[in-house]
């Protein structure tokens, strides 16, 4: 199908374009995109050609195709909890036409063979373009290296042990260093597993009046003073995953204004809520990291508008109604993430910390750059692959209409303004809701 999306504020940060504008696409391929009204056409064609499908986009926000570099879609292993297609539904119905997946599945996404599996899955429900973290070490179990070139050869895009911390920085420097012989990033999940032993929540005031065990900021800090060391020590990058504390967002600045070479992404729960959620013990606010206090929120937000913080990714983390329905102890950890991403990210906009370009780069150029896939921008002959925005639009948002298999949100009931409409994939429509 060959489609041209007229009328509306085309966002193209790679490019500096902010305007309305138009996008035409041939083939699953962009065609061409310019500022409107005047349009002639590189072929000289004045106005679309017949078998072209024209959508009046007016008010609406067209970008480049929303990337989530953090999402774990639970196939194989748990699809109890999320299939790659389930999560490909919620993916796309979130604005996301490209996820990259985390590899605690079971097996461990560690060998090639998971990897491709993921792919072939993920090309068979043809919806998001999937594309595989692998794991860093064997098993995610910190002891052994694996084998990144025949990951990478497989498909993978970067490397993650995330959810269980590389706590022997000796295997972390040789992670990085393989890692950028490679020309690929660690993706570091930062955590002193023997500092939040134990914890259920943020350590802090609230942790205290309400009597659960905490965990506090300074186990993430460590670990990335450590990781910056050692990005520092090898010359590798280094990407920070989940950036939750006031601390995490000081080193990052820190280190990026010394010239090393680190990135880093944060989630929108951390800078939406703080720990004074967790006092419902509703378990749909236990996460990993924890929800922090409001000064480390405050720390997040600035960090977000300064820079320091490259990315927004959702940390996706469906759970089955087993793991969240018990006591606060035992529930599992994280939040349903795809389907709210955007507009909780989109209040940042509201608030003025960020400009919607600068949101959208957030989304789509950097976790490009940083996985290094060909995405995010709207270059002629790119895939066509194109979120439009509905920036007015007031939802509520209704765990029991998620695509995703996990219902576990503390954002329930949450009136939210601005949604993805339109979601375009490799030139096809896979999600429309205008
Ligand atoms: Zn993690
Ligand atoms: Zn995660």
């Amino acid at each position: 199908m060959n489609l041209l999306l007229k009328g509306g504020r085309l966002i193209n940060p790679f490019r500096k374009v902010d305007g309305i504008g138009f996008l035409m696409i041939e083939n699953g391929k962009i065609a061409e995109s310019g500022m409107e009204p005047h349009r002639t056409g590189k072929s000289g064609r004045k106005g679309p050609p017949p078998d072209m499908e024209v959508l009046d986009l007016r008010g609406k926000i067209v970008v480049p195709g929303l990337i989530d570099m953090h999402t774990h879609l639970r196939e194989p292993g748990f699809e109890y909890r999320e299939t790659i297609a389930s999560g490909s539904k919620a993916a796309v119905a979130g604005g996301f036409t490209s996820v990259a997946c985390m590899p605690n599945t079971s097996p461990v996404n560690d060998n090639r063979s998971v990897t491709e599996y993921i792919r072939r899955k993920a090309a068979e429900c043809g919806l998001a373009n999937v594309y595989p973290i692998a794991a860093i070490s064997l098993k995610s179990e910190g002891a052994c290296l694996s084998e990144f070139q025949d990951l990478k050869d497989a498909g993978a895009v970067a490397f993650s042990d995330d959810g269980n911390p590389v706590m022997n920085a000796s295997l972390m420097r040789r992670a990085l260093e393989y890692a950028s012989s490679l020309d690929m990033r660690i993706i570091d999940h930062c955590e002193d597993r023997n500092l939040s032993a134990g914890g259920m929540m943020h350590e802090g005031f609230v942790s205290s009046e309400i009597g659960l065990a905490g965990i506090p900021g300074v186990s993430e800090d460590v670990m990335i003073a450590r990781d910056i060391l050692l990005a520092e020590f090898t010359g590798a990058p280094l990407h920070i995953a989940h950036v939750s504390t006031a601390g995490a967002v000081r080193l990052i600045r820190e280190a990026k204004i010394r010239g090393i070479q680190v990135t880093a992404e944060t989630a929108p729960q951390y800078f939406t809520l703080t720990d004074e959620a967790v006092r419902t013990f509703d378990t749909a606010t236990k996460i990993n990291p924890p929800l922090r206090s409001a000064e480390d929120r405050a720390a997040i937000r600035e960090g977000l508008r300064d820079g320091t913080i490259d990315v927004i990714a959702s940390d996706h983390a469906p759970h089955a109604r087993t793991d969240k329905e018990v006591e606060f102890d035992y529930a599992a950890s994280g939040i349903t993430g795809l389907e709210t991403s955007l507009a909780l990210s989109l209040r940042l906009v509201d608030e003025g910390i960020l400009t919607l370009p600068d949101l959208i780069e957030k989304m789509t150029v950097h976790p490009a750059q940083i996985l290094r896939i060909p995405k995010g921008t709207f270059a002629d002959g790119a895939d066509a692959d194109v979120t439009v925005i509905d920036p007015e639009k007031e939802w509520t948002v209704d765990r029991g209409l998620f695509f995703s298999r996990g219902k576990n949100t503390p954002f329930h009931n949450w009136i939210l303004k601005g949604k993805a409409v339109l979601t375009i994939v490799g030139g096809r429509i896979r999600y429309r809701d205008c």
